[in-house]
């Protein structure tokens, strides 16, 4: 259940809420909120009698019964799909916002370059990493500090917003500061402290599917992330772990229909981090439009071959421009679907 005390509730009310809600048997699990305290009541207990009861007091605004595990992130407690700010984009709006850059920050002159042709074919956010999750301990790990002050400059210089992934809670408030979106990569889908931290912070959340979570794991990660204060989180898909392995990972490309009907949070793919093949991105790319993701993260480097890291994966700078200008028609056919409602659309 999901309880919403009224604008102005009293400590001594919602304490007295709580109380009753346990008295049904449930644990209760209050989020003090910037405008009001919603109060998830979570096991097992008399729930018809419980929302009655509870329903019924002044400073109540509402009581719903959400089954699911998630709450918050479920399409039950908030019908209407969540529409995110990020800079000037909005993601899970009326356009199909495309974030791109290199894996890793590595120079000035590399980041610079990158915004300049991100900015130039339409991408909107800017993607650089600082803080890397490297498989090996002899791989670049990034450029720390140094890396978020030369993307927030080339963000900056390009009218791009930007993204770079947190890794530790110790990063969490220094990453903050330089960008306009947290990214939690893969490998930390469930980290929850850092999921816990992330949810205290005034910025969105790009969380990352991991390679061996399913579509409820994912949920719950976000159901972290929101239950702790953080409402703006958007899901990408960046491809499973599964038996085939002509590709890096296999995108879940049903993941976005599926996820549609879960929950409201908007989600984006990342056809880059599943496929690790540059010259397979571009097609990957239409499916991922025509899916209706409400975006997509890609990888672009100046010179790929000399990547620091994902290499192969990066586009160059004549071939992102290229997919973005091939994208158009299939991006119009989009818009075009997004004005049907959604639980209206096949
Ligand atoms: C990345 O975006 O560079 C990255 C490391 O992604 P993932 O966490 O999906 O592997
Ligand atoms: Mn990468």
């Amino acid at each position: 259940m999901i309880i919403s005390m009224k604008l102005g509730a009293t400590k001594e009310q919602i304490e007295s809420v709580c109380k009753k809600i346990e008295d049904f048997g449930y644990r209760v699990h209050s989020i003090v909120g910037e405008e009001r305290v919603v109060i998830a009541a979570v096991g097992k207990g008399d729930v018809t009698h419980c929302l009655e009861s509870i329903g019924s007091h002044d400073c109540v605004e509402s009581a719903v019964r959400i089954s699911a595990p998630y709450k918050f992130v479920s399409r039950q407690y908030k019908p209407d799909r969540t529409q995110i700010s990020v800079g000037k984009a909005v993601i899970g709006a009326d356009e199909f916002v495309v974030m791109a850059g290199p894996c890793s920050v590595e120079t000035e002159e590399q980041i610079m370059a990158c915004a300049e042709a991100v900015a130039a074919a339409g991408g909107k956010i800017l993607r650089g990493g600082a803080y890397k999750p490297r498989t090996s301990p002899y791989d670049f790990q990034g450029l720390e500090e140094e890396g978020l002050k030369l993307l927030r400059k080339a963000g900056d210089a390009y009218n791009l917003a930007v993204i770079t992934e947190v890794m530790t809670v110790t990063n969490v408030n220094i990453v903050a500061e330089y960008s306009d979106m947290l990214q939690i990569g893969a490998r930390n889908v469930q980290n929850f402290p850092l999921l816990k931290a992330v949810g205290r912070v005034d910025r969105p959340v790009m969380l990352k599917r991991g390679l061996c979570a399913t579509i409820k794991e994912l949920l719950l990660s976000a159901e972290y992330i929101v239950a702790h204060g953080n409402p703006n989180v958007v899901l990408c898909e960046r491809g499973i772990r599964t038996f085939e392995g002509e590709t890096r990972n296999v995108l879940d490309i049903q993941a976005v229909p599926v996820l549609n009907k879960m929950t409201h949070l908007p989600v984006i793919l990342d056809p880059a981090h599943s496929s690790g093949k540059r010259d397979l991105i571009p097609q990957i790319a239409r499916a991922c439009v025509a899916i209706g993701a409400d975006g997509m993260m890609v990888e672009t480097h100046p010179n790929p071959e000399s990547a620091w890291s994902d290499g192969p994966q990066s586009l160059t700078f004549a071939g992102f421009k290229k997919m973005m200008d091939d994208l158009k028609p299939y991006i119009d056919l989009w818009k075009a679907s997004r004005q049907v409602p959604v639980g209206v659309r096949s």
